[in-house]
């Protein structure tokens, strides 16, 4: 992997090709990038740029003997340590080495674009759980007395290293902390939270930032052949993320079809509140639409749940003059400036309120119906009283 294909800011990779040149590369590093981030492809960049022989204007030479090595991640100085479990194959002792070659197709197959979700649904895990466990640990702190094999740096990079299992993280800090040999460990994760605060003391930040609106969307075009609107739309809604606007545009069709549900609902809502009567919000109509969504089962209702609560927010911004912070696509803006009427800073919390209210019943298994109905009435409140 080279820097020039990795999706990330640019003046990050500047940064770390600036600490490999002048030699200050710190030993433990926790790569932080939010769900979608092109994190992994980072670190294997810059873990082959380290070792690159020839490497120049800032990148690996993409030629060398390492460099091909890591274009396999086969290089013998290359650790890759990962989530895994037992599996109907590997029945017990599971760590990272005997899923490898499962792994590396798994990166390939997803353009180094990897989600640990996919991951999990990868290892056919069923429900049990996955984490990078004590034999993971025990490895890497049995090789910490050997050199590396090329004189250069032995690297670990541990993906997702918010599943360390508590029970191995102690037997790393150590390690960590005073690594022997020239050893390199590159920690990701996505949120620092979730990650023990022994471990995080002993590792050196480097945050790396969502992508540009506009980056995202020339990737699109460039890479995926996806036609200029359809592209931009997509950019504008995907939070930073590639792969989330790669998510996004496998459910255009799904998107659209909330669009229309949204319209229709808000079009029940407008009429009552302009006229002030139970008969023009058409009831019985937004009724069947809610039984469709119920039909469809608890993850499609916090779907549509989640969908008004992002519309919501837009309307609020646009009602407040905040245009440009409007994450929306083109149609959706469209009807967003149709019901910005109905929204204002008194009745935008009631109503982000009542969403979450239903999420809440929901994940509890409340009748959905009554969920539906309830939040109906209690949107039809929030704004009369706008
Ligand atoms: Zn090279």
């Amino acid at each position: 992997m080279l820097f020039k294909d990795v999706m990330v800011d640019e003046g990050l990779k500047k940064q770390l090709v600036m600490l490999a040149d002048e030699n200050r590369i710190s030993h433990a590093q926790l790569f932080l990038g939010k769900k979608g981030t092109h994190s992994f492809a980072l670190a294997v960049a810059f873990a082959q740029y380290i070792s690159c022989s020839n490497r120049h204007d800032g990148d690996s030479c993409g030629k060398c003997p390492s460099c091909l090595m890591f274009e396999k991640l086969q290089h013998p100085d290359l650790h890759l340590i990962f989530p895994n479990c037992t599996t109907k194959e590997v029945k017990k002792d599971n760590d990272s080495k005997q899923f490898m070659s499962q792994f590396r197709d798994f990166v390939f197959a997803h353009n180094y674009h990897i989600d640990f979700d996919d991951w999990v649904k990868e290892m056919q895990s069923e429900n049990k759980q996955i984490s990078i466990n004590i034999r993971d640990c025990s490895n890497i702190i049995q090789q910490n007395d050997i050199r590396s094999y090329q004189g250069g740096y032995k690297i670990y990079i541990l993906w997702k290293a918010e599943k360390l299992h508590y029970t191995a993280a102690p037997k790393l800090l150590k390690t960590l902390e005073e690594p022997e040999n020239k050893t390199l460990f590159l920690l990701l994760a996505e949120s620092s939270d979730q990650i023990l605060p022994t471990i995080l003391s002993r590792t050196q930040l480097v945050k790396i930032p969502p992508l540009k609106e506009n980056v995202i969307r020339q990737h699109l075009v460039n890479d995926e052949h996806i036609d200029e609107k359809v592209a931009a739309d997509f950019a504008a809604i995907s939070e930073g993320s590639y792969t989330k606007a790669l998510g996004l545009i496998k459910k255009q069709d799904e998107l659209h079809h909330l669009l229309k549900q949204y319209d229709n609902l808000l079009k029940s809502l407008n009429a009552y509140v302009t006229n002030a009567d139970l008969t023009a919000m058409n009831y019985l109509e937004i009724q069947n639409m809610f039984g469709e969504i119920i039909k469809e089962g608890r993850e499609k209702q916090k779907q549509f749940i989640n969908y008004l609560s992002r519309m919501f927010r837009n309307e609020l911004l646009l009602h407040q003059k905040s245009e440009h912070l409007v994450k929306a696509m083109a149609a959706e803006h469209e009807i967003l400036e149709r019901y910005k009427i109905l929204f204002t800073v008194k009745n935008a919390a009631p109503l982000l309120n009542e969403c979450n209210r239903a999420l809440y019943h929901i994940e509890r298994n409340v009748s959905a119906k009554l969920i539906f109905t309830d939040l109906y009435f209690k949107m039809a409140a929030a704004f009369a009283k706008r």
